[in-house]
């Protein structure tokens, strides 16, 4: 196997163009995983991890830009309280080894349905930035990024180089089930974002469908039923009407980890515990905090 090594982004590129079968390598928690149990065997090996921008975030014109291969571990570190959701979702990423190595672009370029990374990056309005030699940088929105089971709509020669996302300017929330606390994958998981400047509430849900989704009309009668001026309390109904419709937006299927009936029924129940929580903060005037 041919081990490709650019240190440069227009390297990378230039590499990727030359040999589209090669298969990027960032944390390579994905990747090696599926080489040691021989489920790939990629003509060549694409190591991104000398490209030193990638691992490189900054903050212009309100929005933040983050490069796809920093880590988690630094993502709930150095990130947290611009962006709770993704940070309160990194935590819940395998063990310490796993988010020291794994990144939000390998979790894009899997495109797991159930990876943790999507349901905040959804909530939050993030746009992939993927880019190739031969026509530049295309900005994909999160949303339209995911196109099947572990299907995404990059090109075999794109790259991943960064996400763009404004930092919170609300509270914002992310639930997972799984059997136990740690090294689990999602039965089903969930993300709200409120957006109070905008008077928009953002969702994402994962291992529900066959690709990470928002609930739109969840979203839709959220924001229509939050008051926003007042900030009255949000009522119990209008909470378990909003976890209903998330449902409702659900394709799930019954697997290994779960039965569709128990998915739909746990993302009820997240949908509406986090909207309560993230209104709450809201109303007590706790907003983008890093809840734990
Ligand atoms: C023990 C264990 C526990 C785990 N627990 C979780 C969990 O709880 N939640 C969760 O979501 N995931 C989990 N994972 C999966 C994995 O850690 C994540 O998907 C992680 O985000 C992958 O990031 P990485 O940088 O290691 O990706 P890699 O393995 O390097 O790459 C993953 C995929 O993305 C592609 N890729 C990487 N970078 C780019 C780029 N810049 N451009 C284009 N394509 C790119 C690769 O070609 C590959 O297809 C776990 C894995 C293990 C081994």
């Amino acid at each position: 196997m041919e081990f490709l090594r650019p240190a440069t982004w227009e390297d990378a590129l230039a590499a990727k163009a030359a040999h589209p079968g090669a298969l990027p390598i960032q944390g390579g928690t994905d990747v090696m995983v599926e080489i040691n149990f021989d489920a790939r065997r990629p003509e060549a090996l694409l190591d991104l991890t000398r490209v030193g921008e990638l691992a490189a975030w900054d903050e212009d014109g309100g929005t933040l830009r983050v490069g796809a291969g920093v880590p988690y571990a630094r993502l709930i570190r150095e990130l947290g309280d611009r962006l709770p959701g993704l940070a309160q979702a990194s935590r819940t990423v395998g063990s310490p080894q796993i988010r020291n190595r794994g990144t939000v672009g390998g979790n894009l370029g899997a495109a797991s349905p159930a990876g943790d990374a999507h349901p905040p990056l959804l909530a939050g309005g993030a746009v992939i930035e993927v880019e190739s030699a031969a026509r530049g940088v295309r900005p994909v929105p999160a949303e339209e990024f995911y196109l099947g089971v572990k299907r995404s709509a990059l090109e075999p020669d794109e790259l991943i180089r960064a996400f763009r996302v404004r930092p919170a300017s609300g509270p914002q929330y992310f639930s997972k089930v799984g059997t136990r606390n740690a090294m689990v994958i999602a039965v089903c998981s969930f993300a709200v974002a409120l957006h109070p400047d905008e008077r928009r509430v953002g969702t994402g849900f994962g291992s529900a469908a066959a690709t990470p989704r928002r609930a739109r009309e969840a979203e839709e009668f959220a924001a229509a039923g939050l008051d926003w001026d007042g900030r009255g309390p949000l009522r119990e109904s209008a909470a378990r009407a909003f976890g209903e419709l998330v449902a409702r937006a659900a394709a799930p299927i019954d697997d290994v980890r779960g039965t569709a009936d128990y998915r739909r029924h746990a993302l009820a129940v997240m949908a509406r515990r986090t909207l309560t929580w993230a209104w709450n903060d809201h109303r007590a005037g706790i907003e983008g905090r890093e809840a734990s």
